[in-house]
């Protein structure tokens, strides 16, 4: 048998009531197309694929291949990609470029460029369904003012609507995690293009503003933005940048966009 590798986050879901709760708020129907990231020894693959029209599922682990395989042999509509999700473009998978639904128990230690992943393929996107490491995910969904509240809370909170689910134990894990985990839904937002003059203005602003997290909002624009441009948009001066809302930093963005006349 081989050994969980730490390096590929393989804590592989063994607990059935938390399988059948994550199959309860997903609720496959027979008429959709499903991808799934991470498919380690297929916890949840054989759950979703006799309830969908299409089940792809994506593993980098070659010694995971063989029962997956065996599985994908079994069943006419599953579809096993020896791939790494990060190298991989939903746009491959059909010409007649269906939405997906992407359900993941995330390999934990690439969950940020995982949501990246999601931002870029976004068009293929029906909706997400990933479980993630508990502060991690907290850190998606966080409000203003919150400690965990972020550059990757204010863009995923741009992208998408999110939806806190639940929260699951260490002990529905095999091997056991050192954390608690979380599951979240996502639902695309309509025309966000992470690519976007909009999005990248978004991007640099967050990062301006974050990477001096203790410093007044004014203190990190200075030769940016006067004290009256801001007062102008709403932003209090003295404030940090973990009490301005999302509305905020967009105001903030298309506002500077304007200036540089982009
Ligand atoms: N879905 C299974 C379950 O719930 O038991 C496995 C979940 S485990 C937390 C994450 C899985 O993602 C592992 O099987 C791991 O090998 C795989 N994985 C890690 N990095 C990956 C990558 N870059 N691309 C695709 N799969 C990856």
């Amino acid at each position: 048998m081989n050994r969980p590798k730490k390096r590929l986050s393989q804590n592989f879901l063994t607990d059935s009531l938390v399988i059948n709760k994550i199959l309860n708020v997903v609720n496959p129907k027979e008429d959709e197309r499903f991808f799934e990231i991470g498919a380690g020894k297929g916890a949840l693959t054989k759950m979703f694929v006799g309830r969908v029209k299409v089940m792809e599922s994506i593993e980098i682990d070659k010694d995971l291949l063989p029962k997956l395989k065996q599985l994908e042999s079994s069943s006419n509509n599953l579809f096993i990609h020896e791939d790494n999700i990060l190298r991989f473009n939903l746009d491959s998978l059909s010409e007649n470029k269906h939405k997906y639904r992407i359900v993941g128990n995330l390999p934990y230690n690439i969950s940020s460029k995982i949501m990246m992943w999601s931002f870029k393929n976004m068009k293929r996107i029906e909706d997400l369904h990933f479980m993630f490491q508990k502060e991690f995910g907290e850190r998606l969904i966080s409000n203003p003012g919150n400690k965990s509240y972020g550059r990757l809370s204010i863009l995923t909170q741009y992208m998408f609507e999110s939806f806190y689910l639940f929260k699951i134990l260490p002990e529905s894990f095999t091997p056991k995690p050192s954390v608690e985990s979380i599951f979240i839904k996502f639902v695309p937002r309509q025309k966000k293009d992470i690519n976007s003059p909009k999005v990248k203005k978004l991007q640099e602003v967050t990062h301006m503003l974050f990477s001096k997290r203790r410093k007044k909002i004014s203190t990190s624009f200075k030769n940016i933005l006067s004290q009256n441009e801001l007062i102008d948009l709403r932003v209090n001066p003295d404030d940090r940048p973990e009490l301005l809302g999302v509305r905020d930093f967009l105001r903030l963005t298309e506002y500077l966009l304007k200036k540089n006349n982009v």
